[in-house]
């Protein structure tokens, strides 16, 4: 059977597993973070509300309704450096991170999402800064107030052992995991917090940099490319990374452990790095190969490869599915076939470059990535999208047809409609308005929204306009009703 089908349905038994074994996380989004004694006047604004403009009070949240208390309001981070040092053997994470923002309003107090640890210092401007821990809000007040439209750094120093998101939900367990030789970081869709402070959602794309500490003989892998040689002294080893287009927070890693690695250019000209847990060293050839391979081929169908690297990591820890972690997705405890490869890769276009604005419209990333499965196996002489699409149809009683992937359940984001459904979507529209029109938009979509956000609207706007057809009753029947829809 495809790929796709396997990855999600391997992270649908996780989750159920998940569901079973947990006691209920903490009440997830019901409370406000902040009581109402707020410094500048007024509490805070709830998530998503305009803020009035006295209030000098950054919201809790960044204003995406199924997650009201996911990334924050009041400023926008432009870049992160993370001076991080990890000891597999204590699982202590410690270190510093370092902010550097632009104040979209003005701002006496502001938040950062940052769940667990000690933090022993937060300094803005490098002033010192009072700061209190509501939740998994971190909540800064400036020295002085940060007036609108300023750029300013806040520096956080924190340590401790991290806490990985057990969710309740189907999401499983995310965020930063740590393993025996090292540690395993997917941290879809609020888990960067669980590692470092930060604006905990994709609206907010920065640039990273990556300072990496961690004990001779263990390597350190993260987002972009490593802009020096790692250096050893006293027994520990650091390594540095870049990643200089925006990145999502949930799509940065750190990833250490005992790898294998194997770097080099592929065919096309792209930077390649792969890396494998040696559990996993006969397989660290073809994952480089076809990561290559994949990386070239979507270039030429997808538009020009956004990034100035590519790659995949194979870990041991046994989590059954895969993260599209940016320029290096992770496949967590099983040799990925090309198929899954095809998805994480796709991803790197729909979802890492072009990147949700809520997660309601994740079917703009898993429609896309599971498609592109079908369009892989289409290229390598498999089944083709066309009988992908006809053998998924004729499904007729199959869950997802009640469950419309453009509107999926917080805590069910992740359900198969959202991959399965939104592939069928695409075909759909591919049918509707012709293998041209269909791969111009795609390219069009990909050039138009690089680097950014983009949502659902955007993108039947765009294809109404590159097609020159009516899509608003397609979208909505494949998207938005809870029923199979009708062949046009
Ligand atoms: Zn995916």
């Amino acid at each position: 059977m495809m790929a796709a089908r396997r990855l999600t349905t391997t992270f649908a038994t996780l989750a159920l597993i998940s569901v079973i074994g947990c006691a209920p996380s903490e009440g997830a989004v019901t409370a406000p973070a902040h009581g109402g004694s707020a410094s500048g006047g007024g509490a805070a604004a709830s998530p998503g509300a305009p803020l009035e403009r006295s209030d000098t009070v950054g919201a809790p949240g960044i204003g995406d309704p199924a997650f009201p208390l996911d990334g924050n309001g009041g400023y926008d981070v432009g870049h992160y450096t993370l001076k991080l040092s990890y000891d597999p053997a204590s699982k202590l994470l410690a270190g510093s991170a370092q902010i550097q923002a632009t104040a979209v309003q003005n701002l006496s107090r502001f938040d950062l999402d940052l769940h667990g640890f000690t933090v022993s210092q937060v300094t803005v401007g490098g002033s010192e800064a009072r700061f209190a821990r509501e939740g998994d809000e971190l909540v800064v007040t400036a020295p002085k107030m940060i007036v609108k439209n300023a750029p300013f750094t806040v520096t956080v120093h924190y340590s401790g052992v991290p806490d990985p998101v057990r969710n309740s939900s189907n999401l499983g367990t995310y965020g930063f995991i740590p393993t025996p030789d090292g540690s395993f970081v997917t941290s879809e869709p609020d888990g960067a917090k669980t590692w470092f402070p930060s604006n905990d959602h994709p609206s907010n794309k920065a640039t990273y940099d990556f300072e990496i500490t961690v004990p001779q003989g263990v390597t350190a892998i993260a987002n972009g490319e490593q802009t020096a040689p790692p250096k050893t002294s006293g027994g520990k080893t650091t390594f540095v990374w870049r990643e200089k287009h925006p990145m999502a927070s949930y799509l940065a890693t750190m990833t250490t452990g005992k790898f294998d690695v194997r770097t080099g250019t592929s065919p096309g000209g792209i930077p390649v790095y792969a890396a494998t847990d040696p559990k996993y060293r006969d397989a660290l050839d073809t994952l480089y190969t076809k990561t290559a391979e994949i990386t070239d081929y979507w270039a030429t169908v997808f538009g020009p490869y956004p990034f100035s690297s590519t790659g995949g990591v194979i870990d041991d820890f046994n989590a059954g599915y895969a993260l599209e972690n940016q320029t290096k997705p992770i496949y967590g405890g099983f040799t990925p076939d090309t198929g899954i490869i095809a998805h994480e890769l796709a991803h790197q276009w729909f979802g890492d470059s072009v990147s949700v604005k809520r997660w309601q419209d994740l079917w703009l990333n898993e429609g896309f990535a599971t498609y592109a499965e079908w369009l892989w196996s289409e290229h390598t002489g498999g089944a083709t999208a066309e009988q992908m699409f006809r053998n998924a149809y004729a499904d007729k009683t199959n869950a997802m047809w009640t469950y419309p992937p453009g509107k999926p359940r917080p805590e069910d984001l992740f359900n198969d409609a959202v991959y399965t459904r939104g592939a069928l979507a695409l075909h759909a529209l591919r049918q509707k308005i012709g293998d041209t029109a269909f791969f111009t938009l795609i390219k069009k979509w990909t050039a138009t929204y690089k680097y950014g956000n983009a949502t659902t609207a955007q993108f039947i706007a765009m294809a109404e306009q590159t097609s020159g057809k009516k899509l608003g009753p397609l979208f909505d029947a494949w998207l938005y009703q809870p029923t199979r829809p009708t062949l046009g």
